[in-house]
């Protein structure tokens, strides 16, 4: 019997096609465990193909100069946009995410492809005045042929805006989307075989140890762009050395702390604490605030107001405008998620609140957690040290900045914050001195377009979403002109 979605193709070469393997991958609908569709699960050999034909593609794509480039990439926008309703149909049933966050992702895609197309003209070089007898200028190259690996909280959207400024600088790009949530990638292949010059974009279906690693391992794929765990970041540095040097960036995972200081608004505070977890997709979102540092003035109340609020999350369906979180994205991150709680109670964490499956009917298959919160958590906790990617907060409680500010940097991450007090003195303090790359004061979870994302410490090197990215997919040249 056929599935919802079918048996879908990916984009090779300008071809959409099957893999030379014959084997096939199973994605599953996270809601109610239903197969709803096939992609191909891409060989090394695939790979080999895939980067064959982005090599061959790669100098007339640069030749074509940044005009025609920008064209291209706004015309992807456009066409995303006309096939918004079908990818969110899709995406939804493959991610679990509820509908209302991943409507936005599809418009976070396009905005991606806007912003890189303008900044086409910003990928220029410099004249340095090194001596008076000659010109000293430098010129900006793509590497070639670009690797772009996506993980499963936001396929289309990681897919289309991890390549867009590497399309833009002028570099051909193999893009290899999540095994769990693969099928967004099969409609970005169909649009991409339509729209760019054979070779341009190829997207490869797979698991990352096969497609993944021959992807990173390919000695003519001198620029990889990594968004993932750490330890497949680190398992990435390591293979894409065993060939040649490579330019690998990676954003990584998080455990972010949200810092709370007595001053504030409790109430707004409150909801920040809720919203920064991103229970829309789970919690499953490298920058969720996962980890909740309460000033001990504030606690109890705060923690009360905050039982009530996550209590009153609405699991369910998330292709239901009403829900306001839905399944785990797959069994696997189901089963760690469960570990995690289990890690909490052990380790003598209270549960405040959820931190079980619900029993109604329509729970009863798929992948579901109610939204979870542990309190009187300690720094050397399991729930507090390591990266749950899921629905779990952990609530520590701290006396003075300096413990905070402990607590907050005593983990390996260090990928956000967020900061709440309104003493400016404070809140700069603290932002100089916690160790994480994206800081909210007052604020929490929104990505601002054009400012830098990524990670200190294991939470990864580079930066993505504004121009330092852009740039990172070119090679800089000095050129000296005697005159
Ligand atoms: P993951 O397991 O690291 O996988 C990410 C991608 O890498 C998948 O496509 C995966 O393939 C592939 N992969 C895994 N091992 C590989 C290897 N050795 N060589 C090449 N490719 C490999 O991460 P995930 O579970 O999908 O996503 C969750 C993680 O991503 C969390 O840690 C989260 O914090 C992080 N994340 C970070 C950011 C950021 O901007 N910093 C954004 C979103 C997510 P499969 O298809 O086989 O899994």
């Amino acid at each position: 019997m056929g599935t919802r979605f079918g048996h879908r193709k990916m984009l090779i070469g300008g071809e959409l096609v099957e893999s030379e393997s014959g084997r096939w991958l199973e994605s599953v609908n996270p809601a109610n465990e239903e197969l709803i569709g096939h992609v191909p699960q891409c060989s090394k050999a695939d790979v080999d193909r895939a980067v064959a034909a982005a090599k061959q593609a790669a100098p007339e794509w640069d030749a074509i100069g940044v005009k025609a480039r920008a064209d291209l990439l706004r015309e992807l926008g456009r066409r995303l946009q006309e096939r918004a309703a079908e990818i969110l149909e899709v995406e939804v049933a493959d991610c679990g995410s509820t509908i209302g966050k991943l409507r936005g992702d599809v418009g976070h895609a396009v905005g991606a492809l806007d912003q890189f197309a303008g900044l086409g003209y910003e990928i220029k070089g410099e004249t340095i005045p090194a001596s008076t007898n000659n010109l000293h200028i430098t010129i900006r190259q793509p590497y070639g042929v670009v690797g772009r690996i996506a993980p499963f909280n936001h396929p289309l959207y990681f897919a289309v805006g991890g390549a867009a400024p590497a399309l833009m600088a002028g570099n051909t790009v193999v893009v290899k989307p999540p095994e769990q949530s693969p099928l967004s990638a099969s409609i970005l292949s169909e649009i991409c075989r339509d729209l760019f010059p054979r070779g341009v974009v190829n997207i490869v279906s797979g698991f990352g140890a096969e497609t993944g690693d021959a992807i990173v391992r390919h000695p003519d794929v001198r620029r990889i762009g990594f968004i993932g765990s750490v330890p497949s970041g680190l398992a990435i540095q390591r293979a894409a050395a065993e060939t040649c040097v490579k330019h690998v960036s990676l954003e990584l995972g998080g455990k972010n702390p949200m810092i709370v200081f007595p001053d504030v608004d409790i109430d707004q505070a409150v909801n920040a604490a809720v919203m920064g977890m991103n229970f829309a997709w789970q919690g499953q979102s490298c920058g969720s605030t996962s980890r909740l540092l309460l000033h001990e003035s504030l606690h109890d109340e705060f923690v009360g107001k905050l039982k009530a609020r996550i209590d009153a999350i609405r699991l369910g369906d998330p292709a239901d405008e009403k829900s306001q979180m839905g399944p785990i994205n797959s069994k696997a991150q189901y089963e760690r998620v469960l570990r995690y709680i289990g890690y909490g109670k052990e380790d003598g964490a209270r549960l405040l609140s959820g931190g079980y499956r619900p029993e109604d009917a329509e729970f009863k298959r798929g992948y579901w957690v109610r939204p979870t919160v542990f309190a009187d958590v300690t720094p050397d906790m399991r729930i507090a040290r390591e990266e749950i990617f899921g629905p779990v907060l952990s609530v520590l409680k701290w006396k003075t900045l300096e413990e905070a500010l402990h607590i907050a940097n005593s983990v390996e991450y260090g990928l956000t914050a967020s900061i709440w007090t309104n003493d400016i003195k404070t809140a700069l303090r603290t932002a100089k001195a916690v160790q994480s790359g994206y800081i909210w004061i007052n604020g929490f979870s929104s990505h601002y377009r054009g400012t830098p994302f990524g990670g200190l410490k294991n939470s990864g090197t580079g930066r993505e979403e504004g121009i330092d990215e852009l740039l990172s997919y070119t090679e800089v040249k000095a050129i000296h002109i005697g005159i």
